[in-house]
């Protein structure tokens, strides 16, 4: 089922989860362990993150360097399959332009579409760890809104080869990010709503949000998103802070501000398990608090901490 026919036919709001596709080398039992305990909580739907490929130099016998590229996260149309086969929940793929050309996202979305899946949040992702800039395949797009409009020709029987006609018509239902502190990148607020705009009207039908710490910070973003004429979903992304080492981590990897309050409370802490009943019990009052004000679903990034969520959402129902 759809995400936008989930928020469509609910009252109340619901839970979502986010995973990231286990590193090569693991089973997918550990995408089972990892959810296991978190399927008690009835989430309407799950996001699988994507993962591009890197470039690492191996050394060597001769001391000289090969360049090799290394997906480290692979899986994230199989881990879709899995959940959908074994939980019988939605399955949501995050689709990136980054490290693919045109003609593989049509293929992967076939893929996809064979497999069930009818939902994509699709992304730009971020540049390669060896660039400063987001560099675009050579065949590939360059904004998250190029691919978008991919998914939406492919949901109309548009395929990348001309002489398909009366090509299958996919139905995939398309949730984009947002960035209530602002997309790095950019210059302000107003031109990221512009292009957050633009995709709405080119097709996407929700907005997941960047996590955030301050919730005023969420309800000025919708409030502007409506006043620019975005009137779709906005569903909030929490992330629950774990460890005294995240007060510096998650603004540097994710431009986002820890309020004042909680990263006081968090340097009292004496050990990690400490931070995690600051970090727990914040992430509950910011959930209470949204779902108070209705939003349409709490989606939560669980990541390593799916035991801080489960004990948070249990607190909810
Ligand atoms: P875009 O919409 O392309 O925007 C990027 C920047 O360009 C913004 O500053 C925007 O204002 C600007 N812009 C947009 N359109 C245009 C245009 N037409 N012309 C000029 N400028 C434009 N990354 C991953 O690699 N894998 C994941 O699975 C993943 N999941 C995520 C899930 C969520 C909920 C969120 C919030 C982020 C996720 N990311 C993921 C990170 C995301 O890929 C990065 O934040 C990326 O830098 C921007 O992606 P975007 O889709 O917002 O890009």
């Amino acid at each position: 089922m759809k995400v936008i026919d989930h928020i469509r036919q609910s009252k109340e709001t619901l839970v979502s989860f986010e995973i990231l596709p286990p590193l090569k080398g693991k089973t997918i039992n550990s995408i089972y362990e990892h959810l296991d305990p978190l399927m008690e909580l009835k989430p309407s739907f799950i996001n699988v993150t994507y993962h591009r490929s890197e470039h690492v130099f191996k050394k060597k016998a001769d001391g000289t360097f090969d360049k090799v590229e290394v997906r480290k996260r692979p899986g994230t149309v199989g881990i879709c399959a899995a959940i959908m086969n074994h939980y019988h929940v939605d399955a949501v793929p995050h689709l990136i332009c980054g490290g693919f050309t045109k003609r593989e996202t049509e293929d992967a979305l076939i893929d996809l579409n064979f497999i069930g899946v009818d939902n994509v949040l699709v992304l730009r992702g971020d540049a390669a760890k060896n660039e400063s800039v987001f560099e675009p395949e050579p065949d590939g797009h360059r904004h998250a809104i190029d691919l978008l409009k991919q998914v939406v020709n492919l949901n109309n029987g548009i395929y990348l080869e001309e002489d398909i006609r009366d090509g299958f018509r996919t139905k995939f239902s398309i949730g984009i990010a947002g960035y209530p502190e602002k997309h790095f990148e950019a210059p302000n607020m107003n031109t990221d709503l512009a292009y957050l705009k633009a995709k709405v009207d080119a097709g996407a039908e929700y907005i997941i949000t960047q996590m955030f710490f301050d919730n005023k910070k969420f309800f000025e973003y919708v409030e502007k998103c409506r006043a620019n004429g975005i009137d779709v979903p906005i569903i909030p992304g929490l992330k629950p802070i774990a460890s005294k080492r995240q007060l510096s981590v998650l603004p540097r990897a994710f431009y986002v501000d820890i309020p004042n309050e909680l990263s006081v409370e968090i340097m009292k802490c004496k050990t990690d398990a400490d931070v995690e009943l600051v970090g727990a019990e914040w992430l509950l009052q910011q959930s209470r608090e949204l779902k108070a004000a209705n939003v349409p679903v709490l989606h939560y990034y669980t990541l390593s901490k799916p035991r801080i969520i489960y004990d948070v959402v249990r607190q909810l129902l």
